[in-house]
């Protein structure tokens, strides 16, 4: 028998390689643009066709490459930036794995014009699917154009995963917004089919911010900084007020690259702790500056999720400077630390023990959020079609039990900032005809045949939502209740591409919503199904859910457009519903096709079974 293993053509291992680093036209961008910076670009130009699909272009004013570095570039483990394994642990630059260019080369048509300073003339050089088809001398300005055509034309399978334009191009948008915040001393521009999304001057990194996400971060911007031997940490943190439901502008940096860190993400939040609902974000720009050699970049091929050396210790300092910058701007009233000003911490302890948290005294009666507590009325089930339908009901549960006596109504919201103990008068006796109670604000309880019924209030109104919604869609019967009041959305560039691009189904299932600037929105009206609700939160919020909706649903517009709906718009743990509306709440789940799940398919009812109850009670 002859032998069977044999070596990959570089064109195959080329496009194995591009699997992991160029999944989308966003990845090329990043490739792209990262290359520009560590060439030492001033001003960097990215131009766009239908979401990148057909043409990437990326423009610098960087140094430039000489003929043979231009064809070397495209090689396999092809960089300037390494020479040795033990730089690895010294990397300034972006890129370093030499990996980009060959990987782009091999799923696309690509084009390079390039020219260093001192040269008299320029290369060009065409190259697709690994393929060199020219390389000439032509005279271009100083610098580097990439212009990369037809990504995965040969990769049809690849092709197929892309998401719609919108979606990539808000992709693309959110590749460009990291590197523009990275690095704010270059321009950036960014075009889409000609017209400009981007136009970035070289600025400090708080003009930067505001430029990329409006005036109105401006005010809500607060200055973070410290320094240790460790690390140093550096940048703006957002005042609670202006949190949102939606994440968009939370951003840390480490050594000039962006990166993800659910970890220090959690630091930042805590710190935030009793000043912030649980539901809402607040916005941060941080970047750490350390010694290279104390993270490794190396760990994930896209390289976002970055591991840190001493990471316990970093994360206490995140912290406490979070807490003295909210403290100094009064945004916690009263706070009294240790030590003013920086905050040494002794290097490296690797477990949290011997690490004292900063005392922060805070007044226990304060309520930031007195005013802007969501207010949530009645929505939906009060004015659901079908009042009740009790037939529904008694087949699944035989009849209510209106027997039930004798019922207290307790509510303790676990998350107030004053803990209330329950004292003998909180225990409020109801009319007589009420047979359910409360229970936390979370659960409704109600007496059933075969024992007792316990309806998840969150859940229970999801259902409800999402079935109105799909009825909405698929009827076309969207009627839409004008504001009182029109709200201006202000958003950032790549939630306005989004909602940009569904905007017009909105309004179809009865949304009045009308652009209003490039990254502002009039809202005139809500669906009906919505009643007074906090139209604005519930578009952000809707956002926020279509963006992570449930991949499944990807393909499925109108169940995510539902179900996002629902999820933006449905009451949560914590409301307290009065009596009337839990009532209407259960006839209008009853009322639904499928009561018994959430559309996440979590249960929504359960029995407590009576044999169980007297197995108990024994
Ligand atoms: P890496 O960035 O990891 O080194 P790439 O495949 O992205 O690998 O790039 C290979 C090499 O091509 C780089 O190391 C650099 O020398 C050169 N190069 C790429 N893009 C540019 C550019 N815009 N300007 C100057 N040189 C570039
Ligand atoms: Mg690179």
């Amino acid at each position: 028998m002859s032998d069977i293993i044999h070596l990959l053509s570089d064109a195959v291992a080329n496009q194995i390689a591009a699997g992991e680093v160029i999944q989308r036209p966003a990845s090329v961008i990043k490739e792209l643009v990262e290359n520009a910076i560590d060439a030492g670009a001033t001003r960097v130009i990215v131009q766009t066709k239908d979401a990148g699909r057909t043409l990437i272009q990326v423009t610098d004013n960087g140094k430039g490459m000489s003929p043979i570095d231009a064809r070397m570039s495209f090689e396999r483990h092809a960089t300037s930036k390494i020479r040795e394994a033990t730089d690895l642990f010294a990397i300034r630059t972006m890129g370093f794995r030499g990996e980009a260019l060959a990987s782009i080369a091999s799923v696309a048509d690509v084009e390079l014009k390039t020219k260093r300073a001192d040269d008299e003339i320029g290369t060009y050089i065409h190259i697709a699917g690994s393929e060199i088809l020219s390389q000439e001398s032509i005279s271009c300005p100083d610098g580097t154009t990439f212009m990369v055509k037809n990504l995965f034309y040969n990769v049809p399978a690849r092709r197929k995963f892309l998401k719609t334009n919108a979606t990539e191009l808000r992709n693309i948008i959110s590749e460009i917004q990291r590197v523009a915040l990275a690095s704010p001393e270059i321009a950036f521009s960014l075009y889409h089919n000609g017209t400009v999304i981007y136009d970035l001057p070289a600025a400090n990194f708080r003009k930067r911010i505001v430029n990329i996400f409006g005036n109105n971060m401006n005010q809500s911007l607060v200055p973070i900084q410290t320094e240790t031997t460790l690390v140093k940490i550096s940048g703006f943190i957002g005042q609670p007020k202006f949190a949102k439901r939606t994440f968009g502008e939370q951003y840390f940096f480490v050594n000039g690259r962006y990166m993800k860190h659910p970890f220090f993400h959690k630091g930042v939040i805590q710190a935030y702790d009793r000043i912030l609902p649980g539901d809402m974000v607040p916005a941060y720009f941080i970047c750490f500056e350390l010694d290279p050699g104390a993270i490794d970049i190396n760990i994930h091929p896209t390289k976002t999720e970055i591991k840190f050396e001493n990471e316990t210790a970093i994360w206490q300092m995140l912290h406490a400077s979070i807490r003295e910058a909210l403290g100094k701007f009064n945004v916690i009233p009263s706070i009294d630390f240790d030590q003013d000003g920086s905050i040494e911490i002794p290097i490296a302890p690797r477990s949290c023990e011997g690490i004292v948290r900063p005392e922060i005294q805070y007044d226990p009666t304060f309520n930031p959020f007195e005013e802007r507590s969501v207010s949530i009325p009645s929505r939906g089930f009060s004015e659901n079609k079908e009042k009740t339908d009790f037939e529904n009901w008694q087949k699944l549960y035989g009849e209510p039990d209106f027997q039930f006596a004798g019922n207290f109504e307790i509510q303790q919201n676990e998350e107030a900032v004053q803990t209330s103990f329950i004292e003998k008068n909180d225990f409020k006796p109801v009319e007589r005809s009420k047979n359910f109670i409360i229970l936390k604000n979370r659960y409704i309880l109600t007496p059933v045949k075969s024992g007792l019924m316990i309806i998840d209030q969150r859940r229970a109104h999801q259902r409800i939502m999402y079935e109105q919604f799909m009825d909405t869609i698929v009827n076309h019967e969207g009627v839409t209740q004008q504001l009182l009041f029109p709200q201006t959305l202000e958003m950032n560039s790549a939630d306005s591409a989004l909602l940009r691009s569904i905007l017009e189904d909105l309004n179809y299932i009865g949304f009045d919503i009308r652009e209003f600037g490039p990254d502002t929105f009039i809202v005139n009206g809500v669906p009906g199904i919505l009643g007074n609700s906090d139209a604005k939160g519930v578009i952000e919020m809707f956002l926020e859910e279509f963006k992570t909706c449930a991949p499944d649903l990807r393909e499925k517009e109108r169940e995510r457009f539902a179900l996002s709906l629902a999820m933006a718009s449905s009451i949560d743990h914590g409301y307290s519903l009065s009596d009337e509306e839990a009532s209407h709440l259960i006839d209008a789940l009853f009322a639904c096709e499928t009561p018994n799940y959430s559309p996440l398919g979590k249960p929504v009812v359960e029995i407590i079974q009576m044999e169980e109850i007297e197995k108990k009670m024994k």
